[in-house]
């Protein structure tokens, strides 16, 4: 079953790999592409909320990891969808750099799901490249159903970026925020495997000052609030540990 998030918003991936569809005027937008495995389930999913393949006009990546662009080539041939990624990110989608080593400590507890996220996330695309991409900058409002707004991210990758749907109160953090952590498996406001934690962390101020009820984040459940009271709980979480 696909689960409505809110009007015209579902998520079409797993939970643990959130990717969406985002409804207007009878088209969609996904936001994020989910993992290569993932296009059986995206068709079943569209089929559940009346759309085919062809229904889908655009696909935004939040970043270039292996577990937002899964599907985004196959979407862009079979659908004519285009593509969008910020500037920073692009050399990755597209196949023509890797991404290099996320910062952090590991303890051996958590090895085996730490070191699946860094296999992951070092080893260089497993999925297809994107061969044709649109470019986002900080700040633009993207023409594609929602119309979401683009605000860069940096930190968790070099071009992370945030969308934001102000008039319904939606935020789609990709992994700038998460609610369910890659690395510990904790629930609740989190931050991912970075490519560099002071620039994630000077993002925050950026998610912070975004309105919104509800926050869509590329891993975990979604947050019924504000992106201001996402931060604080994960900053008092930090606190408390
Ligand atoms: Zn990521
Ligand atoms: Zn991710």
């Amino acid at each position: 079953m696909v689960e409505q998030i809110a009007d015209g918003v579902w998520n079409l991936g797993s939970q643990d790999f959130n990717f969406y569809a985002l409804e207007q005027g009878g088209k969609l937008t996904l936001i994020d592409a989910g993992l290569r495995r993932d296009w059986g389930r995206m068709l079943r999913g569209l089929d559940e909320i009346g759309h085919g393949i062809e229904g889908i006009d655009a696909v935004l990546l939040t970043h270039a990891h292996v577990d937002h662009v899964g599907v985004a080539e196959r979407t862009r041939v079979e659908a004519g969808a285009r593509v969008y990624v910020h500037d920073e990110d692009e050399p990755f989608a597209a196949g023509r750099e890797r991404m290099g080593r996320p910062s952090g400590s590991f303890s051996f507890g958590l090895f085996m799901l730490k070191a699946a996220a860094v296999m992951a996330v070092r080893s260089g695309p497993r999925y297809p490249v994107v061969r044709d991409l649109t470019a986002l900058s900080d700040g633009e409002t993207i023409d594609v159903p929602g119309r979401p707004i683009v605000h860069h991210t940096p930190g968790h990758t070099p071009g992370s970026c945030v969308f934001h749907l102000p008039d319904r109160g939606l935020l789609f953090s990709g992994d700038t925020l998460v609610t369910r952590s890659m690395v510990t498996g904790r629930r609740g406001p989190a931050s991912g495997l970075n490519s560099d934690d002071d620039q994630a962390e000077a993002s925050l101020a950026v998610v912070e000052r975004l309105d919104g009820r509800t926050l869509l984040p590329g891993h975990g459940a979604p947050w019924r609030g504000s992106p201001a009271e996402a931060v604080a709980e994960l900053r008092r979480a930090r606190a408390d540990r």
